[in-house]
């Protein structure tokens, strides 16, 4: 397999990027699966550079190991293809960072995390909770990754940030499974930023205002500014061991300004991995 060789060929990268080209449970719109590609070109776009804002050049050689797309069938059978692809990354001692993809993807991908880190601890950006025990009769929805990971009861703490789109089902199920949601109407100065475990961090797009980040399925009004999301990021605490970013619809970016938003946010979290191997 190419990817198991070219782990095999690594020198000293700190992190694997990995994509997943599937949106096959997304509940109203396809086009996650073509994201990977655009993020990828706004990480290294022309119009501006490849450093994050913390000083760091993400494409200087030696930080990143890109992997590129995993072929997938975008079937349901390929949560064990996605989940065993990062158990591979995390055996080869590399930092996953995973694009998606519709954010079903972030089961089989936390799943090869609760594995290694048996107190993992997640932060969660997104418009919604996806906390639904199933949608349109799909339990492996979009709409449900998060329900499915707590069910598994390693998950230490999950804490939600961005989220305006809560309704009672899914206010019982963060009771049930000891979510810590913070609703955006109360504000973002008093996030609880500071993890004690190993972290993962999964980034759906829609947390971030549709006004600055159209590119997704489910647009959602007053959400994050691209400012706050930044923010958030640089001002976590913890050892983070993984990350995603899912949710990019291309067929709603024409202007691709949702592509750079995502390379932005890609750039600041690998700087945040890299930064701390250092
Ligand atoms: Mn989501
Ligand atoms: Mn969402």
């Amino acid at each position: 397999m190419t990817l198991l060789k070219r782990l095999n060929y690594k020198t000293s990268e700190t992190i694997a990027a990995v994509s997943f080209p599937f949106d096959a449970h997304s509940s109203f719109l396809q086009g996650p699966a073509e994201a990977p590609p655009l993020i990828r070109e706004a990480v290294v776009s022309p119009s501006a550079n490849t450093w994050s804002e913390t000083g760091v050049d993400v494409a200087a050689p030696g930080h990143i190991l890109d992997l590129g797309d995993v072929p997938l069938a975008n079937v349901v059978e390929d949560f064990n293809k996605i989940e065993e692809t990062i158990s591979q990354i995390l055996s080869s001692g590399l930092i996953p960072l995973s694009l998606g993809g519709d954010h079903s993807i972030t089961y089989p991908l936390v799943k090869a995390f609760m594995n290694k880190f048996p107190d993992l601890q997640i932060l969660h950006f997104d418009a919604h909770p996806d906390l639904y025990d199933e949608l349109n009769g799909n339990r492996m929805s979009h709409a449900c990754p998060f329900a499915r990971i707590m069910e598994h009861g390693v998950v230490q703490r999950l804490v939600q940030v961005g989220i305006r789109t809560i309704n009672d089902h899914q206010r019982a199920q963060a009771d049930r499974f000891g979510v810590e949601v913070h609703e955006m109407r109360l504000g973002l100065s008093d996030l609880p930023l500071s993890f004690t475990g190993p972290l993962y961090i999964s980034f759906d797009m829609d947390v971030l205002d549709p006004a600055f980040a159209p590119g997704v399925s489910h647009q959602e009004p007053g959400g994050l500014s691209i400012r706050d999301a930044i923010d958030l990021i640089h001002k976590i605490e913890g050892r983070i061991v993984g990350a995603d970013l899912v949710e990019m619809n291309p067929r709603r970016d024409p202007s691709g300004i949702t592509a750079m938003a995502a390379g932005k946010i890609y750039k600041e979290i690998a700087a945040r991995l890299i930064m701390q191997h250092e």
